[in-house]
């Protein structure tokens, strides 16, 4: 990441991608041929995605937001439906649900991971279910009909670690409800020896340069449900239903393809994912080592579900006693950057302004999103890298 000399300041960066001439060449590659769009590479990518994680489908997109909105639209949601999902979440996953005038039902976390806690999850959707007074107390203080009906529940993994699938399933088969799951953090990862992306009914995979593979922009839904994939295809194509030519479009679409340069990227990446994975986690147990001994600092940590944990970001938790600003400021002052993650969802300015939200609607995703703290991480880090941040961490807590 940069040269071995004394001083570091402005080196470290948060997070980069892993490249090597395989994906340069395979790009330039697309280059040289007329076909940039609605080709080979795409339908290439598909089927090693789908192959690597077991799927039936997978359908490329042009960013992991366009995944989760396609989901949402494939499996039915639409206007004053309710969708249980999590407030500790990067804003994309709730904000599909606003594209179609969806209502999200937050529901908090678990201390531990940061996934949605199933046990709110079972209460909230019996609760819902029940509607009245007892269905009012889950939704949004304002902003939301009292009249909606429940539909799915929208999982997200968080950092790279799945929620508890076998505990949510519980529920929305008693509710018969649809599970989507944004695994936009987690490619690679497993539950119990199963694949994440595959764990809930419809699940998304994102590609932006942070993530664990890359396209530059990208993502792609995975599912087992013919009728949903066949959607989600006509979604991302304008509309285009199978038979439609170029200019017919039975449904409302949008533009949500991915080009073949950014296939063709993936394509490349997904071959070399298990070595990509690798370096990530060799990155996460230096830092792991180095900074256990911290008695201000909580590293992060796994469930005995997550049989393999696909590592997206380093987030540690600073004791409550420590003013986070101040550490990530004199970090900051070594060359070291560092981001609170996240800031919860329901405190996000639209969403206050929305749904009448205030601090200590959700105390555990309230918490969390108070003291974690994001160190740099990527797959392409050095060892002495991680030593530089770790003292530059060690010397901010002081
Ligand atoms: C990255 C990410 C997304 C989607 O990101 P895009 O930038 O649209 O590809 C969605 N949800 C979560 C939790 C993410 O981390």
């Amino acid at each position: 990441m940069r040269k071995d000399d004394g001083d570091r300041s402005g080196q470290i960066s948060m997070s980069g991608p892993d490249l090597t001439d395989a994906e340069r060449e395979a790009v330039a590659a697309v280059l040289r041929t007329p076909r940039l769009s609605v080709g080979p590479q795409v339908d290439t990518f598909e089927a090693v995605v789908a192959d690597r994680v077991g799927a039936k489908h997978a359908i490329a997109v042009n960013s992991g937001t366009a995944g989760l909105h396609l989901c949402v639209r494939a499996v039915g949601i639409t206007d004053g439906d309710w969708v249980i999902t999590t407030p500790f979440s990067f804003i994309a996953s709730s904000n599909v649900l606003l594209y179609e005038r969806a209502i999200p039902v937050f529901v908090d976390v678990e201390p531990l991971t940061g996934n949605i806690d199933p046990v709110l999850v079972a209460e909230a959707a019996a609760d819902l279910r029940e509607g009245g007074a007892v269905a009012r107390r889950w939704l949004p203080p304002r902003g939301a009909p009292d009249d909606g009906e429940l539909k799915a529940i929208l999982t997200v993994d968080v950092f790279g670690q799945p929620a508890d699938y076998d505990q949510l399933a519980i529920t929305a088969t008693r509710h018969g409800l649809r599970t989507i799951e944004d695994s936009c953090e987690a490619i690679g990862s497993t539950y119990k020896d199963r694949q994440a992306g595959t764990l809930g009914d419809i699940g998304v995979f994102a590609f932006y340069p942070n993530k664990q593979i890359t396209t530059g922009e990208g993502g792609i839904v995975v599912t087992n449900h013919d009728d949903w994939a066949s959607m989600v295809r006509a979604l991302r194509n304008q509309g285009r239903a199978p038979g439609d030519t170029w200019l017919e479009h039975s449904y409302l679409g949008y533009n949500y393809r991915m080009d073949e340069m950014c296939a063709a990227l993936g394509r490349v990446q997904m071959s070399r994912l298990d070595e990509l994975l690798g370096k990530r986690e060799r990155v996460a147990g230096w830092y792991n080592e180095r900074l256990k001994s911290l008695p201000e600092v909580e590293l992060p940590s796994l469930a005995p579900s997550t049989t393999r944990i696909s590592w997206f970001v380093y987030v540690i938790r600073l004791d409550p006693s420590i003013d986070r600003r101040e550490v990530m400021e004199r970090m900051k002052s070594r060359g070291v950057p560092s981001r609170p993650y996240f800031v919860p969802i329901h405190l996000q300015p639209h969403y206050i302004e929305r749904f009448g939200y205030q601090p200590s609607h959700y105390p555990v995703t309230e918490d969390l999103g108070q003291r974690s703290l994001a160190l740099p991480f990527s797959g392409v880090m050095s060892e002495d890298d991680v030593a530089y941040v770790c003292e530059a961490l060690r010397h901010s807590l002081r």
